[in-house]
C-alpha cells in the first residue's frame, strides 16, 4: 500500500520504518526540515533499539521516503496516518494544534479518496473534529474516512512492540475503511479488535490511566512498607503471581514520567471533567505520583542532612531504559529539585547524555558511572538501564567519598550492598 505519516518523532518514525519493512512504499513526513534533512541521509534523530538499521536498510530499498512538504504526503498515501505530538497545555488539556493543522492539509491537498488515520493519543471525539475540519475545507467532493488507531508502543522495545502488539486497536465507521486497515496489518498476524471510533480513542486514554495507577498504587504500597519494614518488590511478586493482577507495571520507584502517563492521565482528567464527571481515582494517582517524587527527595535529604555543596551523582536521566527520551523525565525532575536546594551534581546516562545538554545546565556530564561516584556523598540510580544492574560495587565505593546508595528503582540487592559496606536506600525495601 501506499502509505503517508505525518509527523515523524518516536511513534511515526517507527510506525513508518516497520511498515516499509512488511513491504509497503511509505512517505514519512514532518514540518520540522531540520529533522526532515538528517533522516533523508540516514541520521535518526532520536535513539530507538533496531530503528537505524530498519530506516537505513527501507531508504536504500527506496520503500522509505522523507519529506518536509505535507502537500506531498497527502498526494503519496492513500492511507495518511497522523502521528504528530498532542503535548500537553498548561491546564492539563491536550494541544490538538498540529491535529487539527495536518487535517486541514489534508483537506487542502487530497486529490481522491483518503483513509485518514488518528494515531496520536487523543481525547475522545477528536476524529469527529477530523472529519468536520477536512469536511470543511476540502476542495473537491473527494471521499474520505476515518479512523482511530491508537499507538500503544513503548519508547525502548517499540519496533519489537509494533510487530508483536497485544493487541490492533481500529475504530471504524466504514466497511471500506475496515477492509483497508484489516489489509494492512494483516501481515503482523495479531489480534485485532474493531470497535466504533469513540471506544478506540477511550481504550487509549483507558490503557495508560489504569497502567499509571498500577504504577501509583504500588508507590503508595512501597510508604507502607517502609514504615513497617516489609519489603516492597515482595509484596509486589505476590500481588503478581495472581493472574488476575498480573506482574506488569508494579515496580515501586521514584514515580512515572515519559512523554505519555503524565500528559495522558492530565488529558483524561481534564477530559472527564469536561464531560462532568470527576475523575477521582486518576486525581489520586496523579496527585500519588507528585507525593512519590517529593517521598523520594526527603529520603535523600535525610540522608544527608544538608543537601547545599554536596556532591551528588546521578545514573540515568531517561524516563526509562533503552530510550534518549527526556520527556516528564522523574531523574530530572530530582535533579532540578537537588540543585536547588545547592547540590553539585555529576550525571551519566548511556544514551541520554547529548539531549540532556539541551535541557540540564550546571551539572557535571561523566564518561561512565564511576566518574560520576567520583568523590561523591551519595549515588542515585535513576533509570533502571541494564548497564547500572552489573556495576563493580568494590570499584564503586572506592570512589564514592560517602558509600550512600539511593536505589530509585530498586534494582540492587539491599543485603548485597549492606554486606559490601554501603548504606543502601530503596523504595519500599523497609527503611523510611
Ligand atoms: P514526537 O514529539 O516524538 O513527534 C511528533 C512529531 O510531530 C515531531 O517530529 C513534530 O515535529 C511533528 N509535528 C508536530 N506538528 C506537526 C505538523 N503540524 N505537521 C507535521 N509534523 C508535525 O511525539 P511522539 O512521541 O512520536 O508522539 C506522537 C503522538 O503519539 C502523541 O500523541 C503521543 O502521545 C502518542 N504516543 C506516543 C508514544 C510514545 O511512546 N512516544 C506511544 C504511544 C502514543
Amino acid at each position: 500500500m501506499n502509505i503517508s505519516i505525518i509527523g515523524s518523532g518516536y511513534v511515526g518514525l517507527v510506525s513508518g520504518a516497520c511498515f516499509a519493512e512488511l513491504g509497503n512504499q511509505v512517505v514519512c513526513a514532518d514540518n520540522d526540515k531540520k529533522k526532515i534533512n538528517g533522516l533523508k541521509k540516514g541520521i535518526v534523530p532520536i535513539y530507538e533499539p533496531g530503528l537505524q538499521e530498519l530506516i537505513t536498510n527501507n531508504l536504500k530499498n527506496k520503500r522509505l521516503k522523507f519529506t518536509s512538504s505535507i502537500k506531498d504526503a497527502v498526494k503519496a498515501g492513500e492511507v495518511i496516518f497522523i502521528a504528530v505530538g498532542t503535548p500537553a497545555l498548561e491546564n492539563g488539556e491536550a494541544d490538538l494544534t498540529g491535529i487539527e493543522n495536518v487535517a486541514r492539509n489534508i483537506a487542502q491537498n487530497m486529490d481522491g479518496y483518503r483513509l485518514i488515520v488518528e494515531k496520536s493519543t487523543v481525547p475522545v471525539e477528536t476524529c469527529v473534529w477530523i472529519k468536520k475540519t477536512i469536511a470543511t475545507y476540502i476542495k473537491d467532493k473527494h471521499k474520505f474516512d476515518v479512523v482511530s488507531n491508537p499507538e500503544f508502543l513503548r519508547e525502548g522495545s517499540a519496533i519489537n512492540d509494533f510487530n508483536h502488539s497485544d493487541r490492533i486497536v481500529l475504530g471504524v465507521e466504514s466497511a471500506k475503511a475496515k477492509q483497508i486497515m484489516t489489509d494492512l496489518y494483516q501481515p503482523l498476524n495479531r489480534p485485532i479488535l474493531i470497535t466504533n471510533i469513540k471506544s478506540a480513542e477511550l481504550i487509549k486514554h483507558a490503557s495508560n490511566a489504569f497502567l499509571a495507577t498500577k504504577i501509583s498504587f504500588i508507590n503508595a504500597l512501597s510508604r507502607i512498607c517502609d514504615r513497617v519494614g516489609a519489603d516492597v518488590k515482595e509484596v509486589a511478586q505476590g500481588m503478581g503471581l495472581d493472574n488476575r493482577i498480573g506482574r506488569h507495571f508494579l515496580h515501586a520507584g521514584i514515580g512515572y514520567g515519559g512523554s505519555c502517563f503524565p500528559k495522558d492521565t492530565e488529558a483524561f482528567i481534564t477530559i472527564a471533567d469536561k464531560l462532568g464527571y470527576d475523575f477521582q481515582i486518576l486525581k489520586a494517582v496523579r496527585n500519588t505520583n507528585d507525593e512519590q517524587k517529593r517521598y523520594v527527595l526527603q529520603k535523600i535529604k535525610d540522608s544527608l542532612w544538608i543537601i547545599k555543596d554536596k556532591t551528588i551523582a546521578v545514573l540515568g536521566l531517561a524516563f526509562k531504559p533503552n530510550t534518549d527520551d527526556l520527556r516528564n523525565s522523574s531523574s530530572i525532575d530530582l535533579i532540578n529539585a537537588l540543585a536547588q536546594d545547592g547540590a553539585r551534581i555529576k550525571v551519566y546516562d548511556p544514551k541520554a547524555m547529548e539531549k540532556a545538554k539541551r535541557v540540564l545546565k550546571d551539572v557535571t556530564f561523566c564518561k561512565n558511572p564511576y566518574q560520576a561516584a567520583s568523590n561523591a556523598d551519595c549515588l542515585i540510580v535513576a533509570t533502571e538501564w541494564n548497564e547500572f544492574k552489573e556495576l563493580d560495587f568494590r570499584k564503586l565505593k572506592k570512589r564514592l567519598k560517602r558509600a550512600l546508595i539511593v536505589d530509585g528503582r530498586n534494582i540492587y540487592d539491599p543485603k548485597l550492598l549492606k554486606k559490601l559496606g554501603f548504606t543502601y536506600i530503596g523504595i519500599g525495601r523497609g527503611n523510611e
